[in-house]
């Protein structure tokens, strides 16, 4: 994995950038969507082995588990009525988006099992071709390392900057609007 912090800072990224002025309620649940897929890590202590299906970088990270959960956000949050009036179709991509960008950020890693992206049809694990982010170690204890440093100051680069871009984008877009 990218590490929980790298994740989350592209999930804030993109539901900032989404709207003109993004609730925090639809902020917050992108952040979610972004790190939920490591919830599978919780396979290792039941003994799941990480090559299975059901492994880490396996169901959680796949397309369709991003589909999945971005219907049941809708469900439980916009269900009754939209309070925040706003299209549930554009609502569901971002939630999609925010999910796949977890395992696609995965597959930029240097290291682990690839991701498998086309489960349940295809449970191959899958690199993207260019893989600059460091892998993240898996649990806290190891992060609180050299190599847990060393993560974050590389996810900086790759993920932050690219996050802090996007922004500064919105923001002067924003602006140029209000003046209009
Ligand atoms: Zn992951």
């Amino acid at each position: 994995m990218a590490s929980a912090f790298g994740h989350a800072a592209l999930g804030y990224a993109l539901g900032r950038i989404s709207f003109q002025k993004t609730p925090a309620k639809i902020i917050l649940l992108c952040i979610a969507c972004t790190v939920i897929p490591d919830a599978d890590v919780l396979g290792f202590v039941f003994h799941i082995p990480y090559a299975s299906a059901f492994g880490h970088r396996g169901f959680t990270h796949s397309i369709f588990f991003a589909v999945l959960l971005s219907l049941l956000i809708i469900y439980i949050f916009f269900r009754k009525k939209n309070d925040l009036e706003m299209n549930k179709t554009s609502l569901f991509a971002l939630f999609f988006l925010c999910t796949v960008s977890h395992g696609l950020l995965d597959a930029m890693t240097t290291g682990g099992l690839g991701v498998e992206f086309f489960f349940p049809f295809d449970t191959s694990r899958y690199f993207l071709p260019w893989r600059p982010i460091k892998v993240s170690p898996l649990g806290v204890s190891n992060f609180f390392s050299e190599w847990g440093i060393m993560v974050l100051k590389n996810e900086f680069i790759w993920i932050g900057i690219p996050s802090i871009l996007l922004i500064s984008t919105r923001i002067l877009i924003n602006r140029i609007n209000s003046r209009k």
